[in-house]
């Protein structure tokens, strides 16, 4: 993991030591990406760990990711999938998801993922209207925080009863327990908790992991 606010750090030495599997194409991109002034955007380590283990334990097979940028959950996400998977991502920015493109190509997974380089809104309407509710497995959002509730209505319908969504940054480093932090995206993220913690249409949980990640299982 990098920097953590949750974990001191003599257990973040250790829980780098005993809990983080990168393989080595993935470490290779986040050598890759480390060199952007965007760095920070991607997830963590562990984060990616965490995200294959749920799409293996869950068997899904179709997947949305919303927010791709040099494509590390994205490729973590294709890798987790059997052969016949399929993986609709969605980000804006051709630069970065070139990069990406480059990776999924190495791993063999091109031809499980579509891009699509549109805003997400757009993509994911278009494909309520081409495929219908209930189509996809799991979704993973990790894009523009003020769409948050926007992206989790969507993906909502779009999954089956039982799929499962992954949100991430929502503990934001902490800002969302301070009230000194009144920006957009601190607000933005506020606002989308307290949607999903009063949602009765989900099972969910705040994780604790990395910079904290929503888990919402449609019922
Ligand atoms: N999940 C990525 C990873 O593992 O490295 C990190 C995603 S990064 C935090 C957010 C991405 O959302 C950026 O690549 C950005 O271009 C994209 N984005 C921002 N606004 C968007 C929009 N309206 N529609 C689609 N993608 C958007
Ligand atoms: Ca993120």
């Amino acid at each position: 993991m990098s920097e953590s606010f949750l974990f001191p750090d003599q257990l973040a030495t250790y829980y780098n030591k005993v809990a983080i599997r990168e393989s080595p194409l993935l470490a290779r991109l986040r050598e890759e990406t480390a060199r952007l002034p965007a760095a920070r955007m991607q997830i963590a380590a562990e984060e990616g760990q965490f995200l294959d283990l749920l799409i293996r334990l869950s068997g899904a097979r179709r997947c949305i990711e919303v927010g791709v940028f040099t494509g590390y959950s994205s490729l973590v996400t294709a890798l987790a999938l059997p052969t016949d998977g399929h993986l609709l991502a969605c980000d804006i920015n051709p630069t970065t998801t070139a990069i990406a493109r480059r990776y999924w190509a190495e791993a063999g997974v091109a031809g499980r993922i579509r891009l699509e380089l549109a805003p997400a809104l757009q993509t994911l309407d278009a494909e309520l209207a081409k495929s219908g509710e209930g189509s996809y497995d799991f979704a993973f959002i990790d894009a523009d925080k003020i769409s948050y509730i926007d992206y989790y209505e969507r993906c909502l319908r779009l999954l089956r009863p039982g799929g499962l969504i992954a949100v991430d940054n929502t503990l934001w480093s902490g800002s969302v327990a301070d009230p000194r932090k009144r920006d957009t995206d601190t607000q933005a993220i506020r606002a989308f908790n307290e949607h999903v913690h009063a949602d009765r249409r989900v099972d969910f949980c705040l994780v604790p992991i990395a910079d904290g990640v929503t888990l919402a299982r449609k019922r």
